[in-house]
């Protein structure tokens, strides 16, 4: 397995810190308002990196969080009359239905920041204690000249990066790239502190969640990578200060979604939530169309883009279900595979994941099952072979279907329509056609 390593910027073969398993967190969404598509890429693209790691035979411990405590969830809720918590608990509750509708597995642990607020203040004093943080009138902020190689993460040079962030300096920082551990506050929901009355910041809440879900070092650190910098960079750097680590030993980025110039009003009510999309396209659809990008690629979506996934991908599911028929028909059932296009299937993902080779080998698997289907005397072995094969690729793309089977009037009714159409009664056929799409059968 190799893995494009966004802290060395380069490809690499993966090796885990412990032998048949993979300890991963990704960076949960700040749970404010609905899901955006541009959220929930990350979610599949990952989603379908921890299926891979499964399919070669690891183990995978899979952590996100939700961020529920920031300014933006404060402010929402005093908008709307509502408790940060009840508004958190929805948001969590409509993010995780998004999920669920793209097939997304459970993960291992979804600890929230309101729930480790102990360990996340204990944390702070820590790196205070030991000279990495300063407070400054109720306020905490990182020393960043602290550590040496701070920018290395997002491969930035110190010197720019303290020009960019002079521009918004605060005057309470000793160094204008120090960032916030911890913010007094008088508005909103707040924790009592031995520095004052406030709320932590986002970049130490991540990693408290990791040390405590995960530990001090884990194997592999995802993201939009619009975190790649401060996100990261300022979690890294509390990790090499307080654990001499580097948080995670390979760093994953998946690209942005472009909306721009797009018109989704026709069909899609001119909205970019998840929701309101998945309530329109299959999201087996969805799924298919955001892999079909590789994940470090920025993605443009629009409705003619949607509508060719969905094209593409319907060819692909109508030749499996006929496919499946067929062998449902001639009871023809076993788990074998067609090893040498599982293989190349395998191969393609295995480089950092590239889902266009693998569609390109999911493709010539269906050119290869549509032309046994048109043959007379079907071959059933290699037709199942194949089915398998397609069954378990698209599984690893968190495209699953429920296995086809067919009770023996299933089976009386698709046989008469087979002899209704030879004899060319066509009423009775369509008859018959109209029951068997009923039954989900055509
Ligand atoms: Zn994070």
């Amino acid at each position: 397995m190799r893995i494009y390593n966004t802290k060395t910027l380069r490809l690499e073969e993966f090796k885990p810190l412990t032998p048949g398993e993979v300890k991963m967190y990704v960076c949960g969404p700040t749970v404010y308002n609905h899901a955006h598509v541009g959220n929930v890429r990350p979610v599949v693209v990952f989603d379908t990196l921890r299926r891979l790691f499964e399919a070669l035979g690891y183990k995978v411990k899979y952590v996100s969080n939700y961020t529920d405590v920031d300014d933006k969830i404060i402010n929402e809720a005093f908008k709307r009359h509502i408790s940060e918590q009840e508004l958190t608990d929805e948001m969590i509750a409509a993010f995780n239905e998004v999920r669920h509708l793209l097939n997304a597995k459970d993960l291992y642990k979804t600890p929230r920041v309101t729930e480790t607020m102990d360990d996340i203040i204990e944390f702070i004093q820590e790196l205070v204690m030991r000279g990495y943080a300063y407070e400054v009138d109720g306020d905490v902020f990182f020393r960043t000249n602290a550590i040496d190689d701070y920018g290395s993460l997002s491969s930035q040079n110190i010197e720019d990066l303290k020009v960019g962030a002079r521009i918004e300096e605060n005057s309470k920082k000793e160094s204008p790239l120090d960032f916030v551990l911890w913010k007094k506050t008088d508005f909103g929901i707040k924790w009592s502190s031995c520095f004052s009355k406030g709320r932590p910041g986002w970049h130490t809440e991540c990693v408290v969640m990791i040390h405590k879900e995960l530990g001090n070092l884990i194997d592999i650190h995802g993201g939009g990578k619009d975190l790649r910098f401060p996100h990261h960079e300022n979690e890294r750097a509390q990790a090499k200060a307080l654990y001499k680590t580097d948080l995670a030993n390979y760093w994953m980025h998946s690209g942005m979604i472009d909306i721009e110039g797009v018109k989704m009003s026709k069909s899609l009510g001119n909205t970019i939530i998840a929701k309101d999309i998945l309530a329109q396209v299959d999201p087996r659809v969805l799924r298919w169309f955001l892999l079909n990008t590789h994940y470090r690629s920025d993605l443009n979506i629009s409705e003619t883009m949607l509508q060719s996934a969905e094209k593409e991908y319907n060819k692909v599911a109508n030749c499996l279900h006929q496919s499946l028929i067929k062998l449902a028909l001639n009871n023809i059932s076993g788990e074998e595979l067609d090893i040498e296009s599982y293989k190349r299937f395998i191969e393609a993902m295995s480089d950092d994941m590239n889902t266009p080779n693998a569609y390109a080998v999911i493709y010539d698997i269906v050119k290869n099952m549509n032309q046994l289907l048109r043959t007379k005397d079907l071959d059933m072995p290699s037709l199942l072979k194949y089915a398998n094969t397609l069954l378990k690729a698209l599984s690893i793309l968190g495209i699953e279907y429920p296995p086809l089977s067919l009770s023996d009037e299933d089976r009386q009714l698709y046989n008469d329509w087979i002899r209704f159409k030879a004899e060319k009664d066509f009423a009775k056929a369509d008859e018959c056609r109209n029951l068997l799409i009923q039954r989900g059968i055509l």
